[in-house]
């Protein structure tokens, strides 16, 4: 989620709909391991009055990295600070946030696979004994200090944990992976935020959105809002899975939740380039669009859904996904489907 401002105290990615967000672990649905092993932690260090070590989240965007970090300094009472990655574009960037710190609070740095090395190493003195070199003055007056920070929680959030260094994943004390949600999961968020946003549902209706959902509590929700539109405008306000089935088809959702951005991937891998092997590049200069998009957003459901494989060759599209696209696989020489049988 790439944000424009260096620094917002208070960061509205849900446009209209902000309760939509739970601002506790309690009001979260499913990652019940997770939310067991941060409450531990949680509780320990409030028992012993000390700060909570600074926790790593990575996963696929929409999945609840943020929602945690806002709902961990609500069960600390301390003051969160939002910062995003790529706006990091030298310590100098991080200086103010990190002296104007107050004890204990979080600092939550989102997409932090995207800091330069400069600020990566930067990090790492603040991160381990909480304290920064300064350099006062310019030229011969130059002088450095040593500057200590007050104690305080980094939580990082990342899609791409292996693109982060090792000295910067090994600073942080607790880990956490976040999975795509099950169809119970989903169905009991959209009725949840059904009723928040006021519009009847059907229990099928919101079985049927989650299941278009992608395993993914943002899109869920997105699809949610655009079905209560299209309940609002063009039936009686009422999600039946009539209605909930008309809205997606005419968004282009299709019965594995997947849109047409999903399915133009598929086609390119299928059509153009034969079902793979093909590299990530090719797909996304054929695509004109970015292979971090792709690996971000695009590639982590594919995986998981096995219409796609990674290979060490490149992407290969998998039998399931000839079938859904309704394209015969092509065959080898011996009468074999490529790849799959
Ligand atoms: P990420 O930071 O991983 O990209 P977010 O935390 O911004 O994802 O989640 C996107 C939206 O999905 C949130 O605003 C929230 O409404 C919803 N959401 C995410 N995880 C959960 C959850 N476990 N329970 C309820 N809602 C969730």
């Amino acid at each position: 989620m790439a944000r424009e401002t260096l620094i917002s105290k208070n960061p509205d990615p849900e446009g209209d709909d902000p309760n939509l967000r739970p601002s506790a672990m309690s009001q979260m649905i499913g990652q019940r391991e997770v939310i067991e092993r941060l409450r531990i932690a949680i509780d320990a260090a409030r028992a012993r009055n000390e700060t909570l070590g600074h926790i790593l989240f990575d996963g696929p965007p929409g999945l609840g990295k943020t929602t945690f970090a806002h709902c961990i300094p609500n069960e600390m009472d301390v003051h969160i600070d939002f910062l995003s990655g790529p706006s990091l574009k030298a310590p100098k960037d991080l200086v103010p946030n990190l002296t104007n710190l107050q004890a204990r609070q979080v600092l939550f740095i989102d997409e932090i696979h995207r800091i330069p090395k400069a600020v990566e190493e930067y990090l790492y003195t603040a991160m381990e004994d909480f304290r920064i070199d300064l350099i006062l003055g310019e030229g011969l007056n130059a002088r450095t200090h040593n500057f200590k920070l007050k104690p305080f929680t980094l939580i990082g959030a990342t899609t791409r944990a292996g693109m982060l260094s090792g000295p910067l994943r090994d600073r942080f004390q607790i880990r956490e992976h976040l999975d795509f949600y099950s169809l119970d999961e989903l169905t009991q968020l959209v009725e949840r935020n059904a009723n928040k946003l006021k519009v009847a549902i059907a229990p099928d209706a919101a079985a049927f959105v989650a299941e278009r959902s992608r395993s993914t509590p943002r899109i869920a929700n997105n699809r949610l809002r655009w079905v209560r539109d299209y309940a609002q405008s063009r039936a009686d306000g009422k999600i039946s899975i009539a209605v909930a089935e008309a809205a997606l088809t005419m968004a282009g959702i299709d019965n594995l939740g997947l849109d047409r951005l999903d399915r133009r991937y598929l086609e390119t891998l299928i059509r153009v380039c034969g079902g793979g092997p093909t590299g990530i590049e090719t797909i996304a200069a054929t695509m004109n669009t970015s292979s971090d998009t792709l690996e971000d957003e695009i590639e982590p459901f594919l995986l998981r859904s096995e219409l796609i494989l990674r290979t060490p060759r490149g992407r290969v599209a998998s039998a399931k996904a000839f079938e859904h696209l309704r394209i015969a696989p092509r065959s080898t020489k011996d009468g074999q489907p490529r790849l799959f049988g």
